[in-house]
């Protein structure tokens, strides 16, 4: 299918069936090529999940009246939980629910929650307020508190907020559709936290059944868990797949551990069949999402690690750029570093938390590496892949930091020079050591450490962003700025933000773009082509 598009007087030709875009792909999507182009993506997901339904012979959930039943899924939080998204409505969708666009319409209202900081947990109270008198309007509304926060606060949830129909946990995901239906007929609220030895997705969880290795079906059944489900990523140019969930660190800041559970990877052969599938179907960009993604198969048998999965990962057909995230400084061997260099599709990009710059602070928190082995990393990674990016987290007023540890973490952040960061004072976790630590920094001070580092930060951000003006990159168009229809946004292989005047929609698009301007937060630039 070929289609032309006109850009600032010049003409691109277009062609889907090489772009890798298809109709009717192995996860079961069959978002069109033209779709793609002319549709913005809720219309898109809204128009194509109908479709699906109608063609799969579910038609949807009807009520005693015959209306289809439709659901709602709010995010917070990280990728993770933006992958549980994504599997709570393909469970949905699977068992015939219709994704409604206004949550104040939807008949199932999910909450996928996350517990990272305290405004994350304010921000969820917030709103399920707004759901307080929805049975009254709607006898068929139910309302889910899915993810961390469901995990971590269980039964004090339906307590505080009776209006909730169901809490579930982060390792009982997949049974949201039959618990729904649960609630819709006997009306009781309902918490589902308990954990299970197979992790979040199950043992027999892989997307799409085409590819299922029969060793995989075979372990699915033995584990009561087959979960052939079609994809259902939400963007139509990146997909997400996990390769493990949990993790064994335990920073003592962190409440992922607790709520997450344990680490858990996914065999090797199945994360590379579902990148393959992903990859043929037309995903451009791949996210492989762990909690420590450099501590993979530590649990499984075989010798496995992450430097193997990347190299496995190497000359897939189709797959054009690899990210991972988040990996962790203490496990970032020279293998996976080789093995990052060394596969094309990977990348130049790292995210790499450095927390604090401090070596009494990292050792209170646990991480198992001093600012200069940090430093030290950064420099093996430069040196191994030309241009990188590398982005971080920073914890400031951790425990009882100084101001002199405060202004190492400073002196860090000017020696690593990152291209961007997301900086937090520390909140408190109930629970974990870090909540309970004498003589914690006080809120006030927390917060002015943290204007001082984004200041610093945001400076080093608009120098680094100039020394590279002037260059031509590949960038991933991802749709319209929210602030300006008329410009386009993407992402260079580096994470770079770009910004870039277009009036046609290349959501999806490989272009070339000159970086003319430079700002703190990307660039703006221009076409100069269309790759495709
Ligand atoms: S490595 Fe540390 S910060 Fe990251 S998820 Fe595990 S415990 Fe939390």
């Amino acid at each position: 299918m070929s289609k032309d598009i006109r850009i600032e007087g010049k003409s691109y030709k277009n062609d889907f069936a090489h772009s890798g875009f298809r109709i009717g792909s192995a996860s079961g999507s069959i978002w069109g090529a033209d779709n793609r182009i002319t549709k913005p993506l809720s219309e898109q997901r809204l128009h194509n999940n109908g479709e699906k339904n109608a063609i799969n012979g579910l038609g949807g959930v009807p009520d005693p009246s015959g209306k289809h039943l439709t659901y709602y899924v709010f995010t917070y939080g990280c990728q993770m939980n933006v992958y549980d998204s994504e599997i709570l409505s393909a469970l949905m969708e699977a068992a015939g629910y219709f994704p409604c666009a206004e949550p104040e319409q939807a008949d199932v209202v999910i909450f996928n929650t996350c517990c990272i900081r305290d405004n994350a947990d304010q921000k969820v109270y917030g709103r399920l307020g707004d759901f307080k008198k929805s049975r009254e309007k709607n006898e068929n509304f139910v309302l889910v508190v899915a993810g961390c926060l469901a995990q971590k606060d269980k039964e004090e949830l339906t307590q505080r907020f009776p209006q909730i129909d169901i809490v579930i946990g982060t390792h009982q995901v997949r049974h949201v559709a039959e618990l729904v239906q649960q609630v819709l007929e006997e009306r009781h609220q309902i918490v589902a936290v308990e954990r299970t030895e197979a992790g979040a997705y199950g043992d027999g969880y892989i997307r799409g059944s085409e590819v299922a290795s029969e060793a995989s079906k075979g372990a699915s059944k033995q584990h009561g868990n087959h979960l052939d489900l079609p994809a259902q990523p939400q963007s139509v140019f990146q997909a997400k797949v996990p390769i493990s969930v949990g993790c064994n660190q335990w920073c003592t800041y962190c409440i992922v551990p607790y709520v997450r559970g344990p680490l858990k990877s996914r065999p090797l052969s199945w994360i590379k069949a579902e990148v393959q599938r992903l990859a043929v179907g037309g995903w451009r960009e791949i996210m492989l999402l762990g909690q420590n993604v450099n501590d993979y198969g530590h649990d499984l048998e075989g010798g496995v690690d992450f430097a193997t999965l990347l190299t496995s990962l190497k000359d897939i057909p189709g797959l054009e750029r690899l990210r991972f995230t988040s990996p962790h400084p203490a496990f970032f061997t020279d293998r996976v570093i080789e093995a990052m260099a060394d596969n094309p599709s990977v990348c130049e990009h790292v995210h790499l938390p450095l927390q604090s710059g401090d070596n009494e602070i990292l050792k209170k928190m646990k991480r198992g590496y001093t600012a200069e082995e940090f430093l030290e990393l950064v420099a093996k990674l430069r040196q191994a892949i030309p241009n990188l990016g590398i982005t971080t987290d920073i914890i400031v007023g951790y425990a009882d930091e100084t101001e002199e540890q405060f202004a190492n973490t400073l002196s860090v952040v000017d020696a690593a020079q990152f291209d961007s960061a997301f900086m937090f004072a520390y909140s408190e976790r109930p629970g974990t050591p870090g909540a309970i630590w004498p003589n914690r920094v006080p809120e006030e001070v927390r917060m002015d450490r943290l204007y001082r580092l984004i200041e610093k930060q945001n400076a080093i951000s608009e120098s680094r962003h100039r020394q590279r003006l002037n260059q031509t990159v590949e960038v991933l168009a991802e749709g319209p700025s929210k602030k300006d229809p008329g410009r386009f946004t993407g992402r260079t292989r580096q994470n770079w933000l770009v910004h870039f005047p277009c009036n046609t929609d290349l959501t999806g698009y490989m272009v070339r773009v000159s970086l003319d301007e430079a700002y703190m937060w990307g660039f703006v630039g221009k076409i100069i082509e269309v790759i495709g």
